[in-house]
């Protein structure tokens, strides 16, 4: 494949979302600049799959979020240069990477531990290691040594508002997730004004489930322990 071809199918993809009514010019430069090609893991998928409007597997159950979410939950945050996100559920690491892009400090929490390394390594190779950091674990727990946070953005669909996430999120802080029971879901909104969370809804979508589970803990399979290991 030549580099071309997906230089064409990324134009293409960044048109359609300015045609889907993304304006935040900080957004589509990130998303003109990030390779997300290069974030599906495995063999090397055609442009159209992998800058077409949807998601995409990316293995394990999951996928990569579609172009058109990730703009428009990212615009959603109304996010200043330098400020700080927490994200659930970082997956193939392609949101970290336009929120890197973008000049923010990002935290991914990430469940599969395949995933996280999966993340780790793509990011360090196309240069966003310095603005992001992964973490493998649960991601209802956030990411208490590093918060305050400025944002917060989900990648995966809680069936309830994250309750124990907004001690995390300082005042003015914004957050956008998907809540919702199995596939019937919607953005969701928050804002911390004078301690209180105010919430607003928005679109419906369609993520992947969060993992809630027993077997789920702070410490999946990487044998790190918290408060050691985390920071
Ligand atoms: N932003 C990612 C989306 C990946 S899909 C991308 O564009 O690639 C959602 C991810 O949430 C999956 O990788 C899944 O493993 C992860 N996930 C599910 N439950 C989780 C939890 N409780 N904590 C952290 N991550 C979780």
């Amino acid at each position: 494949m030549r580099e071309a071809d997906w230089e064409g199918a990324q134009a293409a993809m960044v048109e359609t979302l300015v045609r889907y009514g993304i304006r935040n010019e900080r957004v589509l430069k990130a998303m003109a600049v990030v390779p997300r090609h290069r974030f599906i893991p495995g063999p090397p998928v055609h442009p159209a799959e992998a800058y077409g409007d949807h998601p995409y597997s990316i293995g394990h159950g999951q996928t990569i979020s579609q172009p058109f979410i990730v703009a428009h939950m990212i615009e959603q945050l109304e996010l200043a240069p330098g400020e700080r996100v927490l994200e659930i559920g970082s997956g193939s690491g392609y949101v970290a990477a336009v929120l890197a892009e973008m000049g923010q400090w990002v935290f991914g929490v990430e469940i599969v531990p395949a995933l996280a390394r999966w993340a780790e390594e793509v990011l360090a190779r196309e240069g966003y290691s310095g603005r992001v950091r992964i973490w493998c674990g649960d991601g209802r727990l956030g990411w208490p040594e590093e918060a305050p946070f400025d944002a917060m953005i989900g990648s995966c669909a809680a069936a309830r508002e994250p309750r124990t996430l907004w001690a995390q999120l300082r005042e003015g802080g914004r957050a956008i997730f998907p809540i919702g029971d199995g596939w019937s879901q919607r953005l969701v909104r928050f804002w911390k004004q004078e301690g209180r969370i105010v919430r607003e809804e928005g679109l419906p979508v369609r993520f992947v489930p969060l993992v809630e589970g027993p077997s789920v803990g702070r410490d999946t399979d990487l044998g790190l322990t918290f408060s050691e290991d985390r920071g």
